[in-house]
């Protein structure tokens, strides 16, 4: 049994103030390490209250279960939980049309939302959360926590190099850090000049921990060796992301870790499952852990929906266990992993992703009939001497045959004709298809401050 009071209660009251000695290793080592059963326990609790709790409370819940005949009561284990139906984006757009601007899936009145955010919506219309301040508190408790393992302490200070705008990420970070009790430095990134201003600011500071994306630290690390700074000269202990797949894919992580001598922590899940952290590597860098006891994550069949047995690759399905403001119970990411649930040195019962979320069911292109994920590109293109960070990966269709380009920056002095032969054959072995391989000088792409563009598909499946 777990010796922790929480599973009496839901939503969980936590003690705000309460914080582990610095040289403890576990911020609840009684959950953390529970057995599968003890933890199951306390998952299939919250499920069964926050779907209680939706039932009552969200308008949006009863008309999507009713439709199908679904009674929170008729979920007694958490084999019972895997017949809810899942909840897509799709359906939340339209419900936010319906009920514009907030939904019909806000549980708490108006007069107690305390934050409004949204995606950025780089497609189609953004969609719009609204928080209570209790549910507010607890993503920073639980995001605290979730930083506690990888390493981050009161003492340090945490560099945010993301933009503080509607976008999440940012944001869960600064109150994660705030609630574990370090100093923060909410930079924010996306500014004309802000990325030189950031070279200065970094080299009189000093922060100890940085929080951005990957795409965003490497620009970063360009920056300030053009600027004549050794990145290294910041001294980031831990450099800890979300926004993109990067941090986990091998070759952009030991880059990172090379370019500024601190370790890379791969992070996030989605907006829509805040709080975010849930997935998140601990010191040991061995693929982001599930934090199954704050949102717990399903992985699932692509096409059948079926959960997958471990593993195996699928898609992740969210659920927050603890939200009243907005729950959202089993939240399609239209994401790619694999999970495993072999044993951590940290000792964590949680199962992981060892490779992280290593694409998106549209990041990923099929080629002559192959999944080409951009994080396989990606993986090629950081590892091989003589290259820049920036990649493209084009695909066209000639008549009947597809074409997959890859567009990337040179380096140095290397043969040209030597470089493209590598790259060639390294991606064919990465991925099993044959690449144009396209070199540009220095500077050519496109260079991102925030997510980077890696996949243009300019075939026509129209005609
Ligand atoms: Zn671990």
């Amino acid at each position: 049994m777990l010796k922790t009071s929480l599973k009496q209660q839901w939503p969980p009251k936590y003690d705000l103030q309460y914080q582990p000695d610095v040289n403890e290793k576990y911020w609840y080592k009684d959950i953390e390490t529970a057995s599968k059963e003890d933890l199951d326990e306390l998952i299939l609790f919250k499920v069964k209250n926050v779907m209680k709790y939706a039932y009552e409370h969200s308008g949006f819940y009863q008309r999507k279960w009713s439709k199908v005949g679904l009674h929170p009561n008729d979920i007694n284990s958490l084999k019972d939980f895997e017949q809810v139906p899942i909840t897509t984006k799709a359906e939340v757009r339209e419900d936010l049309e319906e009920y514009a601007p907030f939904g019909s899936n806000v549980c708490i009145p108006y007069s107690d939302v305390h934050r409004i955010h949204g995606t950025s919506g780089t497609t189609g219309k953004p969609t719009v959360f609204s928080f209570g301040k209790e549910d507010w508190e607890r993503i920073a408790h639980q995001h605290a926590r979730i930083m506690w393992s990888f390493g981050m302490r009161p003492s340090d200070l945490m560099f945010i190099a993301s933009p503080l705008s509607l976008y999440i990420g940012s944001w869960g970070a600064l109150i994660g850090a705030e609630r574990l009790g370090a100093k923060t430095f909410p930079f924010g990134a996306g500014q004309a000049g802000q990325t030189e201003k950031a070279v200065s600011w970094l080299k009189e500071v000093k922060p100890t921990v940085f929080y951005g994306t990957p795409s965003y630290a490497l620009y970063l690390a360009e920056k300030a060796v053009e600027l004549g700074v050794d990145p290294k000269e910041f001294g980031f202990r831990i450099l800890f992301f979300s926004g993109e797949p990067g941090a986990g894919v091998p070759s952009t992580k030991k880059k990172i870790e090379d370019l500024f001598g601190g370790i890379c922590i791969d992070s996030g899940t989605m907006a829509e499952a805040t709080p975010w952290m849930s997935n998140t590597e601990c010191e040991h860098r061995t693929g982001v852990h599930l934090w199954q006891d704050v949102v717990y994550t399903e992985v699932v069949d692509q096409h059948s929906k079926a959960r997958v047995p471990y593993g195996q690759e699928g898609v992740p399905v969210y659920t927050p266990l603890e939200r009243t403001s907005q729950p959202v119970i089993r939240y399609w990411s239209g994401d790619l992993t694999t999970w495993t649930d072999e044993p951590c040195q940290c000792g964590r019962v949680y199962p992981r992703l060892p490779k992280g979320i290593y694409g998106r069911i549209d990041d990923m292109v099929t080629v002559r009939g192959v999944n080409v994920y951009a994080s396989l590109i990606e993986n090629v293109v950081r590892r091989i001497e003589g290259l820049g960070e920036e990649f493209v990966m084009v695909v066209t269709r000639e008549k009947i045959m597809d074409e997959v380009t890859v567009q990337c920056e040179t380096v140095g002095s290397r043969d040209e004709n030597e470089l493209r032969q590598q790259i060639s054959k390294e991606l064919k072995r990465e991925t099993g298809v044959t690449f144009v391989v396209e070199l540009l000088p220095l500077g050519t792409l496109e260079r991102t401050q925030f997510k980077a563009k890696r996949v243009i598909d300019k075939r026509n499946f129209k005609e």
